[in-house]
C-alpha cells in the first residue's frame, strides 16, 4: 500500500483552489508485509500512523525545509519504545543527525526536539540496504542544488521509485530509465511546465512533460506526477490531466491509497 500525504513542492498551500490535489508538502508511506517506508517528512508527515507491528524506516532526500519540516508535527501514538530508523543517501548519519537538529532546535524552533523526543536511530544508509537485503534498496543523485537523492525499492517482487526534487537533463534519460523501468509506482517531479521552465533554470525541478516524455520510454503501473507548485490550482492540474492519453500517468492526490 502507498500513501501519498503530501504532494505539494516548496511550501504548503492549503487554499480553496488547492484542496482538491492537496496542500501538504512531500511525504509518502509504502507499507508492505514488514515495513513501513516513508520517504521525506514535509507537512504531509503529520498524518503517518506508526505502526507497532512494522519496522519503521524513514529516507530522506535532502534537508530543503518542505523535504523535512514536518518531523517535528507527528503526535508519535505508538508504543513508546518504538523506534524509528532514520536514513539518507543524501548525507552520512553524522551529518543527518546534525542537520536535522540544527534545523528543530534555537532559533529556529522552541526546543531540541530531536534530543527530545529520542526515537530516531540515525543509520548509515549503506548499513540500512545491508541489513534490509529483502528491501533491495537503491539510490540515485538527482540534479538539485546541494544534490538530491532518489530512492527504489523492490519488495516482494515489486519496484516503487521516489523521484524528488529533479532538474531534469537529457544526459540524466539512461540512468533513470535503469534505475526506474519496470516499476509498480514511480513518483515525478513535476513541478513546472515547460512553458515556466527557462525563467526557473537552475532551481532544480523538471516539468511535467519532461515526466510524461520519460514515461512512455517506461514500463510502469503508476506514474504519479507530485511536487506540484505552490501557485498549481486544482483547475489548471485537472485541465491538463484531462488531456493526458496515457491513463496510467496521473497527477499525484493527497491522501490517495495505491495498491502495492
Ligand atoms: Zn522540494
Ligand atoms: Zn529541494
Amino acid at each position: 500500500m502507498i500513501i501519498n500525504h503530501g504532494v505539494r513542492g516548496s511550501i504548503p498551500n492549503p487554499s480553496k483552489n488547492t484542496i482538491g490535489f492537496g496542500g501538504n508538502t512531500p511525504c509518502v508511506e509504502v507499507k508492505t508485509s514488514k515495513y513501513q517506508l516513508i520517504f521525506d517528512c514535509g507537512s504531509g508527515f503529520s498524518k503517518v500512523d506508526f505502526s507497532n507491528d512494522l519496522q519503521t524506516i524513514l529516507f530522506i532526500s535532502h534537508f530543503h525545509h518542505d523535504h523535512i519540516q514536518g518531523l517535528a508535527f507527528n503526535s508519535y501514538n505508538s508504543d513508546e519504545n518504538k523506534k524509528i530508523i532514520l536514513t539518507s543517501a543524501h548525507s552520512n548519519s553524522k551529518d543527518t543527525y546534525n542537520n536535522l537538529t540544527n534545523y528543530f532546535k534555537n532559533p529556529y524552533f522552541p526546543v531540541d526536539f530531536i534530543e527530545i523526543i529520542g526515537k530516531f536511530e540515525f543509520i548509515e544508509f549503506e548499513k540500512v540496504v545491508n541489513d534490509f537485503q529483502d528491501l533491495a534498496i537503491n539510490s540515485i543523485n538527482l540534479n538539485h542544488p546541494g544534490n538530491c537523492s532518489g530512492y527504489s525499492i523492490t519488495s516482494e517482487e515489486k519496484k516503487f521509485c521516489y523521484l524528488l526534487d529533479n532538474e531534469y537533463e537529457s544526459n540524466q534519460k539512461k540512468e533513470l530509465i535503469e534505475f526506474c523501468n519496470f516499476s509498480e509506482t514511480i513518483i515525478w517531479d513535476g513541478m513546472f511546465l515547460d512553458k515556466e521552465l527557462p525563467d526557473k533554470k537552475g532551481w532544480g525541478h523538471s516539468s511535467v512533460e519532461q515526466g510524461i516524455n520519460l514515461a512512455n520510454e517506461l514500463e510502469f503501473k503508476n506514474f504519479l506526477i507530485s511536487h506540484h507548485s505552490p501557485t498549481r490550482e486544482d483547475s489548471e492540474i485537472k485541465q491538463i490531466q484531462n488531456n493526458l492519453s496515457n491513463i496510467k500517468i496521473k497527477f499525484a492526490s493527497e491522501n490517495e491509497v495505491i495498491d502495492f
